[in-house]
């Protein structure tokens, strides 16, 4: 994305955010509670439009088109909360998830997806209600790599798990990018989320503040550590570190 606008009515949620996601990375982006992280996937998924800027997808610019659009195009959002399908089945929840794919499609991703999380192999048969939490998010990450993405944006996966699941979740998120995924994941749990990340970006009143590889970030944890407590107290317009390279 580049230069991204997105407003609500008068208010301007992001201002000129520009993020690179690449096949097989894991780009972060860590922020404190309103500093525009969940409308800046939003507007890239097509849920809501952005006021200005550009959202670029295997070279194409696909700017304010619709969501299902974008799924075609192999785009998925794993949203806030989950919000997997309760009382149908795991594998009803994965059929959901590839109801654009041919049945050779469908059993081919089926069968990659239980490779990477055996759990839900294990409960195929079962409501997806009846999943811990930890096995919840790991159906909704398989829900949306049954559209086959060649990006998926994450929205907080580890939102109210268990701490025990939390390093799971996370090295989850590093096995789909090892797939050859671009991910681009959405965190309030930097420490283990930077674990795992190839690239982070700190974003605080809808404008990035700072931007730069996870290594350099975990050698130097006050780093991201000041950005996230500074970003809370900064001065509204004090920005301007390292801009990404959009390539
Ligand atoms: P959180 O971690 O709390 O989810 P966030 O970084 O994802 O925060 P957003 O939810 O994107 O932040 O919110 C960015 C700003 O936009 C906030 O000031 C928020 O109050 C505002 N906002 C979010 N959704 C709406 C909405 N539907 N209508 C109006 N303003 C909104």
């Amino acid at each position: 994305m580049d230069d991204l606008n997105v407003s609500y009515g008068n208010v301007r949620a992001v201002r000129g955010v520009s993020l690179a996601a690449a096949p097989g990375r894991v780009t972060l982006v860590l922020g404190p509670n309103g500093a525009g992280k969940t409308t800046t996937l939003r507007a890239v998924a097509g849920l809501h439009p952005p006021v200005g800027g550009r959202v670029v997808l295997d070279g194409a610019d696909v700017t304010g088109r619709a969501a299902h659009v974008l799924v075609r195009r192999g785009l998925a959002l794993v949203p806030e909360g989950r919000r997997i399908f309760g009382p149908l089945t795991v594998e009803e929840n994965l059929r959901l998830g590839a109801y654009l794919a041919a049945k050779a499609e469908f059993e081919e991703r089926r069968e990659r997806v239980y490779t990477l999380f055996p759990v839900l192999a294990e409960r195929r048969h079962g409501p997806g209600a009846l999943l811990s939490g930890g096995e919840q998010q790991m159906l909704a990450f398989a829900r949306a790599l049954m559209s086959g993405p060649k990006v998926m944006l994450l929205d907080e996966p580890s939102m109210g798990l268990a701490p025990t699941m939390v390093d799971t979740v996370f090295d989850q998120v590093r096995a789909i990018a090892d797939t050859g995924v671009a991910v681009v994941a959405v965190e309030q749990n930097a420490d283990a989320a930077l674990e795992i990340a190839d690239e982070v970006a700190v974003l605080d009143r809808g404008e990035v503040v700072f931007c730069g590889s996870a290594a350099d970030a975990r050698s130097q944890g006050s780093v991201v550590r000041a950005f996230l407590g500074e970003a809370a107290l900064a001065e509204p317009g004090r920005t301007a570190i390292t801009p990404p390279d959009l390539g």
